[in-house]
């Protein structure tokens, strides 16, 4: 009889650990505004869609054999993107990608954390970074902001003293932040590397390209620090969420470690060709970076001339507070066709910059809904 032998209840047979946990689960709704998960809201121009096109045909019959299990032409072309973007020489041997930098963030987890392994962060920041870490039984440490005065900023100073309280052996910086939208001054992550010599420090540069002029990368830090490692995504400025490229840059000893987790070809053949087929296109990719920022730079402003109050962004996308209820305003803004993110900030919401007419309908609708002048 099955019934006698079907144990009474799944949750039981479930890790402990992950026991009553939340999925991420930004809402995928179909609406006429989507700013809440910081894609590109400009389609993928035709000229590179042809070539992509061409890059499937030309894997197709051959997807019969594995994909190249180390994805050599993809590292290459990461590799030289991020020379030619930031001036830093970088080898392939010095580059790894996954599907999404969610991916690559957690073969380094799997990799350096672990149970009776501890991550830091600090919070608010980005909500997958202590998903990942749990996932894999690592004991994550939610670190503070904001000690500086600033709601948001992280100093170096506050920092250091959390890493030496906490001693982790990974430490996530985010830079720009997400969702807080600022970048990281260098001297943070210098210092944070020097006061964690034990620790893997990463930086989630996913927004990097979208960064105010003046604004280094933390990939000019790599040389002479083989336990920093600086992950991006071709999902934001790139435009190509949806084919799932995420990368970092790191010491080529660290980066072969990462061997170790991966699952044997776990870049596709579709995929390792349809990224390199937009590297190649990445002028085209990155055209409309400019326009975004625009939009981005345009929410801050009129956020602030209706008395709200925005945070200034290096990002795809802006926080803004004075809100008397973040939920009933995202639902109003929803019931207008707007679908922002709602981060768990009390009196905050997050707006991903798109196009023009887009910008138009959000602050149309935010104003109406808070009852603001334009
Ligand atoms: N890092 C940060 C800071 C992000 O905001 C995101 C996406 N929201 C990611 C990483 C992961 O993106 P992907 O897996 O698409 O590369």
């Amino acid at each position: 009889d099955v019934a006698l032998t079907e144990p009474a209840d799944l949750q039981s047979l479930l890790r402990a650990d992950l026991r009553g946990g939340t999925p991420y689960g930004a809402p995928q709704l179909d609406v006429p505004v989507r700013l809440n998960t910081n894609e590109s809201s400009y389609d993928v121009p035709p000229e590179v869609v042809e070539e992509i096109t061409r890059a499937v045909t030309g894997v197709a019959p051959h997807l019969n054999r594995y994909p190249d299990r180390e994805f050599t032409d993809l590292r290459t072309a990461l590799a030289a993107y991020l020379t030619a973007t930031t001036g830093v020489d970088l080898t392939p041997e010095q580059a790894w990608a996954g599907n999404g930098s969610n991916e690559v963030l957690q073969h380094l987890v799997l990799a350096f954390g672990g149970p009776d392994r501890t991550a830091l962060g600090f919070t608010p920041a980005y909500s997958m970074h202590p998903i990942i870490s749990r996932s894999v039984g690592t004991t994550w440490v939610d670190g503070l902001r904001g000690q500086g005065g600033q709601a948001f900023d992280l100093t170096a100073e506050s920092a250091v003293a959390q890493v030496r309280e906490h001693q982790p052996n990974l430490v996530f910086l985010c830079s720009p932040n997400n969702p807080t939208g600022t970048a990281l001054d260098l001297d943070v992550v210098e210092a944070v590397y020097a006061a964690a010599p034990r620790a893997v420090v990463v930086v989630d540069e996913a927004y990097a390209e979208f960064a105010r002029p003046g604004t280094p990368s933390a990939l000019t830090l790599l040389e002479g620090r083989p336990r920093l490692v600086v992950t991006r995504t071709m999902s934001k400025a790139f435009a190509f969420a949806g084919g799932r490229l995420g990368y970092l840059a790191a010491d080529a000893e660290l980066v072969d470690a990462l061997r170790l987790v991966r699952l044997p070809y776990h870049l596709s053949a579709p995929t390792q060709a349809i990224a390199l087929a937009a590297l190649h296109h990445a002028d085209r990719m990155l055209a409309t970076v400019e326009a975004i920022k625009t939009q981005r730079d345009r929410m801050v402003t009129e956020l602030a001339a209706m008395g709200l109050d925005p945070v200034p962004s290096d990002a795809n996308f802006v926080l803004f507070g004075g809100l008397a209820d973040a939920g009933r305003t995202w639902q109003a803004l929803l019931e207008r066709g707007v679908l922002v993110r709602d981060v768990g900030i009390p009196h905050y919401l997050r707006v991903t910059a798109g196009t023009p007419a887009e910008t138009d309908a959000f602050l149309g609708a935010i104003a109406e809904v808070e009852g603001k002048d334009r």
